[in-house]
């Protein structure tokens, strides 16, 4: 056990013994800032006394969290007190990985960093690839890039859930992840599909405690694991992982096999009656039949012919075979996704022989879907006009929510299980609808985005024409060298991985190493874990950080620079560290043109203030970014004198920035005066505005707007006039994914080369589609394969931050390998038992705890809490390490076959993979070979740290404080120390 974790001796005295205050002084002064301990960026009040932070507390005004407050949150205390917060700029001193440094003064850092990529700069200013983390200021590092001119950006995304995005813009342009939520106060059937904690974490919680107080209303959790949300849920569907896309399109089938589904809905609103040319070999073979003016053509049933699709008078058909033109054929294209949900692959039988799900409970959850959604209508007595100026009294909705998140996207076929989800929610008309799934601005955006990922051909000192991440609409858009290698270093938006709209953060360490497509200089990483618990394969990424030119000796990756808050695993593998602040330390923006905190009844916008001033030599990140920028000469960043053009750094950026003439990082209080949202000139006191009012900004939608935004017309001119959309046209949704068959046709034409156009060919697909997922693989001995191993969020930590927090790990500081108890005794295994837990990658050791929740063929366990001997300011035998485990350490980095050529990703959008990791467990033998086990030796202590306190605790000088003032010693006696693991 670790130093911190001496056990608390005695029992806690009696309730009735104790003199709690329940309204204490607690201290001197209240500033509002915004959460960071989970993505979900939740408005507290901080309490300080004397300068220091004592309490974090739920902002009540705010819109995200209205005062509720997670474990999470309320630890920010202990995120902010860390002992492994770093302290002063590092210079290695030591071979990489070493841990070896010396502490440096920032002008010297900055200085090492400017002349690195000063250097790059004026070479090829693609050898610098920036990658962040969990990054909240994308819409910054992202400017940043570009100026610099480094197609070679992204943050976390490809990593984490890329396919739910891109299934969802390619779709109906939004998503659920955070930028979409059920109508918690109409809808009567709510399903959550696989891992959907972290990201709007408190509004979901929020959001089940309504739905739980509404009678008849029922919530049904589709998840290999009963844990965390699902544990509340009415019903639960423990499904084999990677199966829910099957298992959704046989729920479409059956609610098409008994005709329940939305015609008038799919009409008015999708693209189900546009004509879809059938002609194969021919180069539009499968696009969307138009006019001259290039509008879609659907057959009329009122004329009898061909007419505009988007024409409000066409009575346009949803089935049959028609002639074009020019003689040729044509059909509309919901018959197609109709034909190929409606295929006997698609079956309740075939599902349930995949999905461990009975065909009966599946006819079961279709009749139930239907019965919510057309016999419980919802009906809002407020009128409201359409995109055609038609106007409707009443906003008539389908109630039936759906929710999803990482659980179905880590894996090779998510993009399409996620499309699958969009396209069950049309057939029911339930996408923003009351009672249904409901955008949050400034979502939905055309389909898809207009916005195309930056081409750049390695000019020197030259800015890239836009951000580097993008939407591609068709091949053209992809980003090849003119000898066809991929532009970008981590293969995103190349034949290989078309739609990587996020980037490929999990590929560039090893294609950096091996200099495919072409070397690098510089990787330069902020709050990525990518040396632990953001790669796959640990071991070989680590080599690939320390590999060397056997000719030279040199670093194959010359140089990394790292900013982080702590000292996480993967600082000890870079040259320079630059110590950023914690979260209560800086200014910060959650910004319109990022992720922002809206809700799907209005616009919001956030900031974070500095509620205390550091009190170690480190600076915010993106005060660092400027820096650099101004001293790198880069567009926007400096004066027309070559002076920096933000003096005060973040804080100046996050006022007088313009991206577009008077639209700037933050949408409230603009122009002169302040009266401005939206648009406007700079205001000096926006700030202050902001602080003025919780450190938020929120624009409320008419009632009027509130739905159907796709078509309001309403919502369409207001969501225009803000800049969200660029014009007000009706977005209509893809039932039929035109852009993908633009691809394949492509491919079929010779663009790519056979292996790219095969996958493209085989995974480009406009209709429906499930293909199952897995490495199943046998290993050399012909040993295969056959649990899928899946890890869960805990609800009370976020990826590795979490896991090293001293309150926190007072709940799990240590993970296990769930499994279910049959299954075990099947196996001959018992609780408690150590095993190898075997992938083709190698094994790694986990204890066993059996549990009845589980999908028979899973096992799984905790994100994030196996941590590396000496990382994290955690004493060396910290049971992280000595008793934790980290799946990642056994996930593939690569598919298994085609000489390793491509990520274990999906090929649509290059999302890594790793829920797809399938094992074996095999006994451990006492006494037996241990010397394949993924050991990594113990880091060396952060540098320039103090002495990690044998005990940390926080709050003792509050304790025991009663009503009078008093000291009533024992209130408050379990501060600190790490505790046993708890069983879910
Ligand atoms: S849900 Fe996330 S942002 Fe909200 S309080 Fe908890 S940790 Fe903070």
């Amino acid at each position: 056990m670790p130093d911190n974790s001496e056990p608390v001796t005695g029992a806690p005295p009696a309730l009735s013994e104790r003199r709690l205050s329940l309204a204490p002084e607690i201290g001197d002064t209240v500033k509002t800032t915004t959460c960071y301990m989970c993505a979900c960026r939740c408005g507290i009040r901080v309490h300080l006394k004397d300068g220091a932070v004592k309490y974090i507390e739920g902002n009540p005004d705010h819109p995200v969290n209205k005062g509720v407050l997670c474990a999470k949150g309320a630890a920010g205390i202990m995120q902010h007190n860390s002992p492994a917060r770093l302290t002063k700029p590092l210079k290695r001193v030591g071979p990489r990985g070493s841990g070896e440094f010396e502490e440096i003064d920032w002008d010297e850092a900055l200085s090492i960093a400017a002349g690195w990529l000063g250097d790059i700069r004026r070479d090829d200013p693609r050898r610098l690839a920036f990658f962040t983390g969990r990054d909240q200021s994308q819409a910054m590092t992202a400017w940043w890039a570009a100026k610099f001119g480094t197609p070679n950006y992204a943050a976390h995304g490809g990593f984490c859930s890329v396919n739910m995005a891109a299934a969802g813009l390619y779709s109906i342009g939004g998503s659920f992840w955070e930028f979409g939520e059920p109508d918690w106060e109409h809808t009567r059937y709510f399903m959550m599909f696989g891992v959907a904690e972290d990201h709007d974490s408190n509004p979901i919680k929020m959001g089940l405690g309504k739905l739980k107080r509404r009678p008849g209303v029922k919530y049904v959790s589709v998840n290999p694991v009963r844990t965390g949300y699902a544990a509340i849920a009415d019903e639960w569907i423990g499904i084999r992982p990677g199966s829910d896309g099957l298992f959704v399109m046989a729920l479409a089938r059956e609610l098409l096999r008994t005709e329940r589904v939305d015609w008038g809905y799919l009409g008015r609103y999708t693209n189900a009656p546009w004509l879809v040319i059938d002609d194969p070999g021919a180069a539009d073979h499968g696009l969307f039949a138009r006019d001259e003016r290039g509008r879609p053509l659907c057959f009329d049933a009122a004329s009898g012919g061909l007419a505009n699709a988007l024409s409000v008078d066409a009575k346009p058909k949803l089935a049959g075979e028609y002639r074009l033109a020019d003689g040729r054929r044509a059909v509309p294209s919901f018959q197609l996704v109709a034909e190929r949900i409606l295929d006997s692959a698609h079956s309740p039988e075939e599902a349930a022989r995949q999905c461990d799900v009975s065909a009966d409970t599946i006819r079961r959850i279709a009749a139930e879907l239907a019965e919510a959604a057309f016999e419980n209508e919802v009906e809002l007595d407020i009128p409201w006009v359409d995109w055609a100026g038609r106007r409707h009294d009443k906003m008539i909705g389908r109630p039936v929510a759906i929710h999803a998140m990482r659980g179905i996207s880590a894996h090779a076929n998510g993009f399409h299980t996620c499309r699958n989800l969009h396209i069950l929610q049309m057939l029911l008309g339930s996408i923003d609808c009351p009672g249904g799934f409901r955008y949050k601005p400034p979502f939905p955006k055309p389909v898809p985005p207009s916005q195309k990922p930056a081409a750049c051909q390695g000019q020197p000192e030259r800015p890239l024409d836009c951000m580097p991440l993008g939407f591609p609409g068709g091949p053209e858009d992809l980003l090849h060298l003119e000898d066809g290698r991929p532009m970008r270093i981590d293969g995103a938006f190349s034949w290989a991985y078309p739609l990587a709209i996020h980037g490929m953060m999990h590929t560039v360490i090893r294609n950096a190493a091996l200099g495919d497509p072409y070397p690098i200089d510089t990787l330069f990483m902020f709050m990525a874990n990518m040396g632990w618990n953001s790669a796959m394969n640990v071991a070989d990424t680590l080599k690939f950080l320390t590999a060397t030119d056997p000719d030279t000796g040199d670093y194959k990756i010359p140089h990394v620079i790292y900013a982080d808050a702590y000292y996480s695993e993967t600082v000890p593998y870079a040259d320079l560290v630059l110590p950023d602040t914690t979260y209560l330390e800086r200014w910060d923006c959650i910004s319109m043109m990022d992720r922002p905190i809206c809700d799907a009844n209005g616009a919001a916008d956030a900031i974070r203030q500095p509620v205390v001033a550091p009190d170690r030599d480190v600076r915010p990140f993106q005060d660092v970014l400027l820096d650099l920028g101004a001293r790198l000469g880069l567009p926007g960043m400096i004066d027309d004198d070559g002076a920096p053009q933000f003096p005060g750094g973040y804080r100046d950026y996050l006022v007088h920035h313009e991206r577009a003439p008077e639209i700037g990082p933050l949408a409230g209080w603009r122009g002169a005066k302040g009266d401005q949202h939206g648009f406007g000139a700079p205001n000096p006191d926006q700030l202050q505005r902001y602080i003025d009012n919780g450190c938020f900004w929120r624009q409320e939608l008419e009632p009027r707007q509130r739905y159907y935004k796709f078509a309001n017309f309403d919502y369409l001119e207001h969501a225009y006039s803000m800049g969200w959309i660029p014009s007000v046209d009706q977005i209509v949704l893809q039932l039929y994914c035109e852009t993908l068959q633009k691809f394949r046709n492509a491919a079929a034409a010779g663009l790519a080369d056979a292996h790219d156009a095969a996958r493209i060919i085989a995974r480009f697909d406009p209709l429906p589609l499930w293909y199952p997922p897995g490495d199943a693989t046998p290993d050399a001995g012909g040993r295969g394969f056959s649990l899928h191993a899946v890890t869960q969020r805990p609800a009370h930590m976020y990826h590795s931050w979490g896991s090293q927090n001293a309150w926190l790990r007072q709940i799990t500081s240590a993970n296990r390998l769930y499994m279910q108890r049959d299954k075990a005794a099947e196996m001959g295994l018992e609780d408690d038992e150590t095993v190898w837990i075997v992938s083709r990658k190698g094994r790694i050791k986990g204890r066993i705890r059996l549990m009845d929740g589980v999908n028979p063929n899973t096992v799984w366990t905790w994100n994030a809490i196996g941590k590396r001997a000496g990382a994290w300011g955690l004493d060396a035998g910290a049971p992280e390490a000595t008793m934790g485990f980290l799946l990642n350490q056994i996930i593939p980095e690569q598919m298994a076959g085609e000489d390793g050529r491509y990520a274990f990703a999906d090929p649509v959008t290059g999302q890594a993979a790793w829920y797809d990791l399938m094992v074996r467990l095999e006994k451990c033998t006492p006494g037996g070979r241990f010397d394949d086990v993924i050991a990594h030796p113990p880091l060396k202590a952060r540098p320039g740290g103090a002495a990690r306190p044998a005990r940390l605790r926080f709050g003792a000088d509050l304790k025991g404080r009663d009503s009078s003032g008093k000291v009533a010693p024992d209130i408050i006696p379990w501060l600190g120390g790490s505790g046993p693991e708890k069983s879910p």
